[in-house]
């Protein structure tokens, strides 16, 4: 198998990997490797998927609907049995894993019952005759996908676009290749036709031949920004609908009416799950200065509390990072920017241990001119800033190129809503750190890129919105 280089979330970085590998970052224990396709046996699945759309199409939402609930079921059935790949490839904890298992099961099923009513055809009024747009489906879509919820990226992709009565393709991130492989055994047991549902071990290259073939109708990704920029751009190439759900450094904001004790206890969860590891973790925690040392205080003493261990001992309450080459990028990161004049409030080193373990930290002093102002920080690494009032807090908020998620904890749900109105991100949360549930649309705006997954906006992205009208044949022209 080849070397090929292997872009770092979020830096434009490249680390050196194998393509697809499964190495245990608790350890460093090379697990498995795996082969890419070959161009003929891509063209093959390329092949079956475009033959499995021609019948799946037709098929009613009821039918639809059967496999996508004996899938949901599996899921919910084995969940041990998904969970356990997740926690020995990318190191989540292993209660994380069941329980994204469990979520992602959950959007299959979701999918499964709600599709019909979302995509039923609209009633239009027009001056005479009948009117209506219905939702066709639109054929084989491309799905590229990270490794940091391997599960639950592929279900929101693979659900609602199913439902509709597409097919899907799917390359999942390098070194997650075994729940890559699970997932796409899933729709198999589940009883669906060969190609409704492939998964693809490609090279960068095969990527963009598959964007290029004309049998493709649409490309969906969730990964860097830099990822987005080349798909989006070879998508939008070749004319191709896109849906980009790229990186984010979203602010955790705390009012100085805020519910100190919860907030922070929210605060260290929107920091630490997923090991900081999720687009929509709390990057940017900004407190107004009335609240701000005994918030920095409380903060510093539960994440300085943090176990790390094997992440499949129920004990361990910080796990690896998803692969050292990770953690060398996280720790250069923090390193530039102690370098141009933050402090460390906490933490900032490696681990003393095997394994790809961060130490909790936090930085502080971050100016407007420090590279860590702009950056994503993908990991357990908080960037506290102290602010003046709300006014300030909003403006910091918005002082960035990312527009994915955000929070804000007040005990006035007014003005919370208030402040979620003026920050300009695709979602906000009032009291609760931004997370995801089937029936909450998905996506950002500015960098973190375009489009939406779940709830009902999630399945008009890759459908034919297409009007039909009948007229009375004598109308007049
Ligand atoms: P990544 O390096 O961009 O990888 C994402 C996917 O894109 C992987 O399958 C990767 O394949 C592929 N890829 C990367 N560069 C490519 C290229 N030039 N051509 C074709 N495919 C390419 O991102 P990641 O490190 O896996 O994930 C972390 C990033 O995703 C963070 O920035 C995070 O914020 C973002 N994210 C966003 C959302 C959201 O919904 N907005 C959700 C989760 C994560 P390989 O693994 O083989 O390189």
């Amino acid at each position: 198998m080849r070397v090929r280089p292997h872009f770092v979330a979020g830096t434009g970085g490249y680390r050196g990997a194998m393509s697809y590998q499964s190495i245990n970052p608790y350890n460093g224990q090379l697990l498995q490797t795996f082969k890419e396709l070959t161009n003929p046996e891509l063209e093959k699945a390329v092949a079956t998927a475009v033959a499995a759309f021609a019948v799946w199409r037709e098929k009613s939402f009821a039918e639809r609907a059967v496999v996508m609930a004996k899938a949901a079921e599996l899921m919910h059935a084995r969940v041990d049995e998904f969970a356990t790949p997740v926690t020995l490839e990318m190191g989540k904890l292993f209660a994380q894993a069941q329980g994204e298992v469990k979520l992602s099961a959950d959007i299959i099923g979701y999918y499964a019952k709600n599709a019909e009513r979302f995509l039923a055809p609209q009633t239009l009024v027009p001056e005479s005759g009948e009117a209506e747009i219905q939702s066709c489906p639109i054929g084989v879509l491309f799905g590229v996908e990270p490794w940091n919820f391997p599960y639950y990226q592929l279900a929101r992709f693979a659900a609602p676009n199913l439902m509709a009565g597409n097919v899907v393709l799917v390359k999942h991130a390098g070194c997650v290749p075994q729940c890559a492989i699970a997932f796409e055994k899933l729709w198999r047991d589940a009883g669906a036709p060969a190609g409704l549902y492939t998964n693809l071990l490609v090279s960068y290259d095969q990527v963009n031949w598959i964007i290029d073939d004309p049998r493709i109708k649409g490309v969906a990704l969730t990964g860097s920004v830099e990822a987005g920029k080349r798909v989006a751009g070879r998508a939008g190439q070749n004319l191709k609908k896109s849906t980009m759900e790229l990186g984010g450094s979203d602010a955790f904001i705390v009012l100085e009416d805020a519910d100190l004790e919860a907030t922070v206890k929210w605060a260290v969860w929107a920091k630490m799950n997923n090991t900081g590891q999720c687009c929509v973790a709390a990057k940017r925690f900004i407190v107004v200065e009335a609240l701000a040392d005994q918030f920095l205080a409380k903060f510093t003493a539960a994440l300085s509390g943090l176990k790390a261990g094997d992440p499949m001992d129920p004990a361990t309450t910080l796990g690896p990072l998803s692969t050292e080459a990770a953690l060398v990028t996280l720790l250069d990161q923090v390193k530039r920017a102690v370098a141009q004049g933050a402090k460390l409030a906490l933490g900032g080193k490696r681990v003393d241990r095997p394994g790809a373990f961060m130490e909790p930290t936090i930085l502080t002093d971050i100016t407007a001119n420090n590279p860590a102002f702009r950056e994503e920080f993908f990991g357990p690494v908080a960037l506290f800033f102290r602010v003046k009032n709300e006014e300030e807090a909003v403006a910091l908020a918005n002082d960035s190129e990312f527009g994915l998620g955000g929070a804000v904890f007040t005990r006035d749900v007014a003005r919370g809503k208030r402040v979620a109105s003026r920050v300009e991100t695709g979602m906000m949360f009032v009291n609760h750190p931004t997370w995801t549930s089937p029936e909450l649309p998905f996506g950002g705006i500015k960098n973190s890129g375009y489009g939406r997954e779940l709830a009902s906006l999630g399945i008009q992205e890759f459908v034919n919105k297409k009007l039909v009208r009948v007229a009375a044949i004598d109308a007049a022209a």
